[in-house]
């Protein structure tokens, strides 16, 4: 199908562009003919041209049971069309919010900007201003899943085609590939918010802190920013702000060698990545820091509580989601 090729590029686009998708996150889906194609499980966007990563489920079947909150839309995989299934995939864990929207293309990211604000306590008296003449609603933070697809249901009324999650990302959908591409292109402009400058980062003097230890530098300087950032590590190291962080890299950021984290952001001096780290940790580190320089020191945030991370990380489609990072 022509479409679903289309797709195909504009999600390979969008899962290169750090600002708006990291490692496995954000998702993109297409509806055709009974079937909705969504991005598989632990998969990353960004290969969504090398490798098949969409997997066919039945539309009219996932809406029957979200309409009755059964339990199956937690993972989505009783709704795989296996006659048109080419490999063992399962659905995103974010499949039931594809599901939800009427619009025949959705795409799912966890743009910076957009987490930039739905982080803060006024989000959504703010976005009011920022997304005016927009058709958009503000989902208030919940677990993806059946959760999310509950407080989803609550506000979406006919004609929305934007939906900004609170304490998560964004949804944008239209009734075209380049439609929705082109909506996502304008919404991500008027989210878009002023970047603190990062500070020059010392590459020596980060590899000797960690000369003989079983980590190395992350490659990316915005990374290094975590460490370096007037807010980040200040608001973030005991924090969480979105799902993605504690899924990936645990509560709030390690800030000693001797943790044995995957990722420590050395005070003052930069990021450091542990070898055996799986390939999602560096880009998480780097989102939380892309997020942080886009807050004023002077804004109040709203974490996630410790039931909200609890919900998160003892979910079961999460958990299999996480096997697949391990493999990568
Ligand atoms: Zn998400």
């Amino acid at each position: 199908m022509d479409e679903l090729s289309r797709l195909r590029g504009f999600s390979a686009r969008v899962g290169a562009d750090p600002l708006l998708v990291q490692a496995a996150g954000g998702n993109t889906s297409l509806k055709h003919g009974g079937v909705m194609w969504i991005k598989a499980s632990g998969t990353w966007l960004k290969e969504a041209v090398a490798r098949d990563i969409m997997v066919p489920a039945d539309h009219a079947a996932l809406m029957a049971a979200l309409s009755r909150n059964d339990p199956a839309c937690e993972t989505c995989t009783a709704f795989v069309r296996t006659d048109l299934n080419a490999g063992s995939l399962r659905p995103s864990i974010e499949t039931t919010v594809h599901a939800l929207m009427p619009q025949k293309v959705v795409v799912h990211v966890h743009c910076v900007n957009t987490i930039a604000w739905a982080i803060r306590t006024d989000a959504e008296r703010l976005l009011r201003h920022k997304l005016k003449g927009f058709r958009w609603a503000f989902i208030p933070y919940a677990r993806p899943g059946l959760p999310l697809a509950a407080a989803i249901s609550a506000r979406l009324t006919p004609g929305l085609d934007v939906l900004v999650l609170g304490n998560h990302g964004l949804v944008v959908a239209g009734d075209s590939v380049e439609q929705t591409e082109a909506l996502l292109n304008r919404v991500v402009g008027a989210l878009r918010r002023p970047v603190r400058a990062r500070a020059a980062v010392d590459h020596a003097a980060i590899a000797k802190a960690c000369a003989g230890t079983q980590y190395g530098l992350a490659v990316s300087d915005e990374t290094h920013a975590l460490a370096t950032d007037a807010i980040a590590l200040p608001r973030g190291k005991h924090a969480v702000f979105y799902p993605d962080h504690v899924v990936f890299l645990g509560v709030g950021v390690a800030t000693r060698l001797a943790s044995a984290a995957p990722l420590v952001a050395l005070p003052g001096l930069g990021v450091v990545i542990r070898h055996d780290a799986k390939p999602s940790i560096e880009p998480m580190g780097r989102c939380l820091a892309d997020v942080m320089r886009r807050v004023q020191p002077d804004e109040a945030l709203h974490a996630l509580t410790a039931e909200d991370i609890d919900r998160l990380v003892n979910w079961d489609a999460e958990k299999y989601r996480q096997t697949l990072d391990a493999k990568a």
